[in-house]
């Protein structure tokens, strides 16, 4: 069987990550969304709201897929989260240059923690690139619209809180 970890913070979930993970549930055979705790980045939304609105997202894709989807909440090593799911890939997506520096570290590094695990990088949809958790939190945050990069759920919560 083949699994695939796709980590993140998902604070909140955008449709750049929907994306991502509608490619992902065509390459393996269960794919496991790694939650990120992060408690010190301070995140907006909490972890249960985090998972309910992945869970909300995934709920329907794989029915459509066929592709199982599990959220798993992790705050240990990316690695050793992989390990804990066995999974054999780890699944990333990429948007500008920017991504590229930090991911190359974390590849060169994850792989001389364990060489057995590939990362796989994917590209979401051109007019989904540009979309990044930290740049809506801060649009809804001044009371901007950001209906065309959250789904719909998302978009309420954020409204939501921010009132
Ligand atoms: P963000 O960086 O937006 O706060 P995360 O830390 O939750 O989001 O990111 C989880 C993964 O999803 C990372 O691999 C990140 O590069 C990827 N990702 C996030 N937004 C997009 C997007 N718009 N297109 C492609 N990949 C994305």
């Amino acid at each position: 069987m083949r699994i695939g970890l796709y980590p993140g913070t998902f604070d909140p979930i955008t449709l750049g990550h929907v994306d991502i993970i509608t490619r992902a549930t065509a390459l393996v055979d269960r794919l496991v969304i790694g939650v990120a705790i992060n408690r010190d980045k301070g995140p907006l939304f909490t972890l249960e709201e985090r998972v309910a609105m992945i869970e909300g997202e995934c709920h329907k894709l794989a029915r459509q897929t066929g592709c199982e989807i599990v959220v798993h909440p992790f705050e240990n090593l990316l690695i050793d989260c992989a390990h804990d799911v066995g999974a054999q890939t780890i699944i990333r997506g990429l948007r500008a240059v920017a991504d590229f520096e930090y991911e190359y570290q974390m590849v060169g590094m994850n792989r001389m923690l364990d060489s057995s695990i590939e990362t796989v990088f994917l590209m979401a949809e051109a007019r989904y690139q540009a979309i990044a958790s930290r740049l809506v939190k801060e649009i809804a945050r001044l009371k901007g619209d950001v209906s065309n990069f959250v789904p719909p759920v998302v978009n309420a919560k954020l409204i939501e809180k921010f009132a």
